[in-house]
């Protein structure tokens, strides 16, 4: 059996919708998380989450902190004294989260690639380019620990180890037929959501990457659980790093599900410039159009006790076993309200909490523990799934699924 590490010692950085989710399901596991620190911007959030779950076997405090500060950073993890970071605040963190832990000596965990602030571009690059300094000073580094990327990873490189030969085709579905009875709002941090979405669509095919305008490819799919939805071809941060670490692989493509209504509230906003990221002078005083849209539209947080509906997100692989053609679709099916009625929040924060929670636990207990940067289909897949049957995520096995039309 594995060695449980009883003295797990975790910094969560952020107190958003995310991070309410890994605080409770660390202290739903007070063998692994003895003791967490829950550090953000606005302190009062954490201190909110702290007396919603103080009380149990996992020790809580709480800190105020600017993570694009390294000094900062770096004076709470030297007072704290944590093994592990938890970076649930902003992409835009990462890299500075990262300096901090190299320079504290602590082991890291996140949920979505660096970004600038003022390009929108996310690209695993800035990270990658850490990895000689991790494994130098023996610490590991998890990149992409959510759902997607995070889980599609995990079940990739389970598929890749159980079922496969070599992977030619992955599709990735992405499916949220929830409904929180908003006409417009977004289900993570709506400058984030943005971002991604007003970007081109871009896929990997045959050694290239190829881009197509935003939202203009799309297909009705039949989704188990969920029925007939319409989903369209996005670009996602995951296909750059399954692109290089599936065997074989030729085509990846990544599909998600938006409502009419929310697309069409979209268009307008795009149209009228309020998605720009480009800073505009409004009464003396330099605005984002993007953040003043973050501020005006419904926190993600609130959306929990509204939303009714399942999400479905997984993979469909094609590819070869023992010379033969092979076909396999891996999926999980989230119940909004199941969600919310455990731990007070969506399904979208919750498939995001409940991965990073279980990669930090394996982390902790060694299982996961390997010098460098890494992406999660570059770990062994078979505790995290065994973990994500345990702690909330169960998935479907189906070997003859429905096939994408592209
Ligand atoms: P929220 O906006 O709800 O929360 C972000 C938190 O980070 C807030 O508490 C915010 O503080 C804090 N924060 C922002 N900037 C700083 C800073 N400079 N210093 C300290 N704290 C800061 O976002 P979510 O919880 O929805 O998302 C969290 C992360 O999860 C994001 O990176 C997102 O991209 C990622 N994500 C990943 C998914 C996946 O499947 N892989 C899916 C969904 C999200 P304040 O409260 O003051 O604003």
């Amino acid at each position: 059996m594995m060695e449980v590490n009883k003295l797990g010692k975790a910094l969560i950085i952020g107190a958003g919708g995310v991070a309410s989710v890994v605080v409770h399901k660390c202290c739903q596991n007070p063998d692994v998380f003895e003791e967490i620190c829950i550090a953000s911007r606005t302190k009062s959030k954490c201190d909110a989450l702290k007396d919603k779950l103080d009380g149990g076997q996992t020790k809580i405090s709480t800190a105020q902190v600017d993570a694009d500060n390294t000094e900062e950073l770096i004076e709470l993890i030297n007072s704290f004294k944590p093994e592990i970071v938890i970076n649930v605040a902003l992409p835009y963190q990462d890299l500075t989260i990262m300096d901090a832990c190299l320079a504290t000596g602590v082991h890291y965990l996140d949920t979505a690639n660096y970004e600038p602030v003022d390009t929108a571009k996310f690209e695993y690059k800035w990270q990658w380019a850490y990895k000689e300094r991790f494994e130098k000073a023996g610490l590991t580094a998890i990149l992409g620990c959510g759902f997607d990327p995070g889980v599609t990873g995990i079940f990739s490189a389970y598929a890749q180890k159980h079922y496969f030969d070599e992977i030619n085709t992955m599709y990735i579905v992405d499916a949220n037929a929830g409904d929180h009875g908003y006409p417009c709002a977004t289900n993570f941090n709506p400058e984030i959501n943005m971002r991604e979405i007003t970007a081109n669509g871009r896929y990997w095919e045959k050694g290239e990457w190829i881009e197509t305008p935003p939202l203009s490819v799309k297909q009705s799919y039949e989704l188990p659980q969920i029925g007939a939805k319409n989903i369209y071809l996005l670009y996602h941060e995951e296909l750059e790093s399954l692109a290089k670490n599936i065997k074989g692989i030729e085509k990846i493509r990544f599909w998600m599900t938006f409502s009419d209504s929310y697309l069409t509230h979209l268009k307008v906003l795009e149209n009228i410039g309020m998605t720009s990221i480009e800073p505009i002078m409004f009464e003396g005083k330099e605005v984002v159009p993007l953040h003043f849209l973050k501020a005006i539209l419904p926190d993600p947080a609130s959306l929990g006790p509204r939303t009714k509906g399942k999400t479905n997100i997984g993979c469909i692989y094609q590819g070869k076993k023992d010379g033969k053609d092979k076909t396999y679709y891996v999926y999980n099916v989230c119940d909004h309200e199941a969600c919310y009625a455990e731990v007070g929040s969506q399904a979208i924060s919750y498939t995001t909490g409940v991965p990073a929670m279980i990669g930090a636990m394996l982390l902790l207990k060694g299982e996961w523990k390997k010098p460098g940067v890494y992406n999660v289909e570059e770990f062994n897949p078979d505790p995290f799934m065994e973990a994500l049957n345990k702690h909330g995520l169960p998935w479907v096995e189906d070997f003859n699924p429905t096939l994408l039309d592209v």
